[in-house]
């Protein structure tokens, strides 16, 4: 060997030697609750960066160097995962005027409190199915980099609609304001269209598209669910869709505008309420997921019970539909629908988001069923459930923890006691 490459071996010995070995995380979790597991008494998660690297039975002493985070008092999950939120609203009696009040900025910090909110409640994942002024990928992005606290963020951007249809941004405006919004407003009609509102929210930043399949409720318009788009239109959104790896997921109340939704080849039903038998058995030969918000319909009912709360046009809507989901939850989970966790937050509030676990299990789902909903069922639908959906070695370290057992009441995952994501903690008991 020449001496220079005696040296430099030297060298990138030493620097092998002198490079800090990796600091890990130990967590004794009391109880570890995993879907499709059942319970565990008594591990310990190694985390290392941002990956769960080894599960251990019994409580491992830390070596130097380790952090222990002591949660045997706990019991731990992975982190939730919420497939319907609205980071850029919050639903109030002055929500249809904000529009021309509140412009990019005031929304955005806005939603970075909305999703602080969201990550200390335990939902380490979300899905946003409709923002403004692309907030949301901004905001997925400043999460990424750390300058705001937040969820993992896979977000559709402006929602697709057909003109009226529930997400033409310029529904209830005055005549001489509302123009003729196109695809990059999200508003299409006809295949042209669609491909170019696909191709705007793929140039966008958009993870995945949204549409709205059928009229809604909190649209000022007279039908809360009538079909919005054709079954070509559906079809050619999930074509265009593919090419950028986008799922769609579709908005839907009705069940015309839903069964032409799920034929065309949507990944999920959004609400659902007026889904029928033969809807339910079309879903189940798809393979659609359906993701309930009865969280949504519960806020909407309650409101439309208060004088001048909503206009005049919504309020008839809000208090027909809300009830309804939580019906069609139960009889669509009693037929064997896959169901993934989604509560439309920004309609009820951020941060109240576990609340949907309880008017799930009050509808019939056993606690183990909801939590799976909220964890593996919906990193399946993200198509991620090779990182994320449980606790398990090679998956990204998304743990959270509660005080007592959700297995026996779904209610205490309402009061989350720790939240890791990525390997980083946010709360701490
Ligand atoms: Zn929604």
């Amino acid at each position: 060997m020449n001496p220079f490459a005696r040296v430099l071996l030297a060298l990138v010995v030493a620097i092998g030697f002198c490079a800090p070995t990796q600091a890990r995380t130990l967590i004794h979790a009391g109880q570890l609750l995993n879907p499709g597991a059942g319970s565990m008494q008594q591990l310990t998660i190694v985390v290392n960066a941002d990956r769960i690297v080894a599960i251990e039975n019994g409580y491992t002493q830390p070596k130097p160097g380790d952090e222990l985070i002591d949660l045997s008092a706990l019991t731990v999950l992975p982190g939730l995962m919420d497939m319907h939120v609205h980071l850029t609203t919050q639903f109030s009696r002055s929500t249809y005027l904000e529009r021309f009040q509140l412009g990019a900025a005031d929304v955005a910090l806005r939603a970075a409190a909305a999703a602080e909110k969201t990550l200390l409640a335990g939902f380490t994942t979300v899905r946003d199915l409709g923002d403004s002024y692309n907030v949301t990928v901004s905001l997925r992005e400043a999460i990424r980099k750390g300058y705001v606290d937040g969820p993992r963020i896979y977000t559709a951007a402006k929602s697709l609609a057909t003109t009226g249809g529930h997400a033409d941004p310029t529904n209830g405006w005055r005549m001489d304001l509302r123009g003729d919004p196109g695809p990059k407003e999200g508003v299409v009609n006809g295949i042209d269209d669609v491909r170019k509102a696909v191709r705007q929210r793929y140039k966008d930043g958009a993870d995945l598209i949204k549409i709205t399949a059928t009229g809604g409720v909190l649209s000022v318009a007279r039908s809360g669910q009538n079909p919005q788009f054709t079954e070509a239109e559906i079809e050619a959104v999930v074509a265009a869709g593919k090419d950028y790896d986008f799922h769609v997921a579709a908005h839907a109340h009705g069940a015309e505008g839903m069964k032409r939704a799920v034929r065309a080849g949507v990944r999920s039903i959004e609400h659902g309420t007026y889904m029928d038998k033969e809807t339910m058995r079309l879903m189940k030969r798809h393979g659609t997921f359906y993701v309930p918000t009865i969280s949504a319909g519960e806020w909407v009912a309650e409101k439309s019970r208060v004088d001048g709360f909503f206009p005049e046009l919504v309020r008839p809507k809000a208090a027909a539909i809300g009830p309804q989901i939580s019906d069609t939850f139960s009889a669509a989970h009693a037929a064997g629908v896959k169901i993934a966790f989604g509560t439309d937050s920004g309609v009820s509030a951020h941060g109240d988001n576990a609340r949907e676990f309880v008017l799930m299990v009050e509808a019939g789902m056993n606690p183990a069923e909801a939590i799976r909903s909220a964890t593996l069922t919906a990193s399946q639908l993200l198509g991620v459930e090779d990182m994320l959906g449980s606790i398990e070695v090679g998956k990204l370290a998304d743990i959270i923890a509660v005080s007592g057992d959700p297995g026996e009441d779904i209610g205490v995952l309402q009061d989350v006691r720790f939240v890791m994501k990525d390997g980083k903690v946010y709360a701490k008991p």
